[in-house]
């Protein structure tokens, strides 16, 4: 199994959702041979501690908008471009997948301007991981025949036409980083007449021994709910499917609100507020 790895190389590779467990072989293998990681704040300090050797230098560059704190993409790419023009094997590792809500696009752009060679690793996205902890099928036969991953980050991305259509889809909906505006999502698709029999999950924390899932009507959520109390990180699933998660869950609550990925601020001691545009 072991191979000779070629330095100068990043290896840009997802993590997956929480469980250290859930990471791939392969993304670990790299990680017992990387000389630096440059690792996001939603990834496990058990992965960490398990599978990166003691000699590798471990750079936290994570982003948290919310909380306005963030290394900016420009320091990440910087970071990953001079240490791998040393001749050392990087690793950026991200939470989930690489590719899903993240900043892989710059990062990609960075390296190939500097012709430095890369492999992408795939990781287990949210909602993937999610899905299979709350026990809700994605595209259950006779409840979904789609999914869509979606965020609400940016309020201006998603028109009123294209609201009407979310909210009448057979598709499973599911949103990343949309915890804050929650209340507004719901607002659209209960204004657009989603169908009663489609429930929201809230899922908390997912895959960490912090799990916490809370299904929810559409329409009693706008009357009860205030969306602020959420532990980050949270993943919003929407759709038929959400009822199943009643009959196939298999893993009970923690209502602990303990974060299992720690602030960013506890990680980076003397990070500065800085404006962004992107989470990871
Ligand atoms: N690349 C990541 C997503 C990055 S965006 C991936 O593929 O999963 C960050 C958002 O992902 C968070 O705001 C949250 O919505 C979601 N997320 C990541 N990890 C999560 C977890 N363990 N539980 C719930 N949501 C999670």
């Amino acid at each position: 199994m072991k191979r000779t790895i070629k330095s100068q190389k990043v290896i840009l590779a997802g993590a997956g959702p929480g469980d250290p467990e859930l990471i791939t072989m392969k993304a670990a293998r790299y990680l017992q041979n990387a000389d630096v990681v440059l690792v996001d704040r939603l990834v496990s300090k058990e992965i960490l501690t398990n599978y990166v050797s003691p000699k590798a230098e471990i750079i936290y560059v994570g982003k948290q908008c919310r909380r306005g704190i963030s290394t900016p993409q420009k320091t990440i790419n910087e970071l990953m471009v001079e240490h791998a023009l040393l001749g050392k094997l990087v690793v950026r590792l991200k939470g989930g997948d690489v590719s899903i809500f993240s900043n892989i696009l710059d990062e990609l752009e960075a390296l190939a301007a500097h012709n430095i060679p890369y492999e992408i690793i795939p990781g287990v996205t949210a909602a993937l991981g999610a899905a299979a902890f709350a026990g809700i099928p994605l595209t259950a036969r006779g409840y979904a025949t789609a999914v869509r991953f979606l965020t609400y980050y940016k309020s201006d991305v998603v028109t009123n036409e294209y609201w009407k259509e979310l909210s009448n889809t057979e598709d499973t909906l599911v949103f990343y980083m949309s915890s804050e505006t929650l209340l507004n999502v719901v607002e659209k698709l209960t204004t657009y007449h989603i169908h009663e029999d489609k429930l929201l999950a809230v899922i908390e924390q997912a895959t960490t021994p912090f799990q916490n899932v809370q299904v929810y009507n559409l329409y009693d959520f706008k009357r009860n709910i205030s969306a602020t109390n959420f532990v980050s990180p949270t993943l919003v699933i929407i759709g038929r499917v959400v009822a199943l998660h009643e009959n196939f869950k298999w893993l009970e609550n923690n209502d602990s609100k303990e974060f299992y990925f720690k602030p960013l601020n506890q990680l980076i001691p003397n990070l500065q507020p800085e404006k962004i545009s992107n989470v990871s």
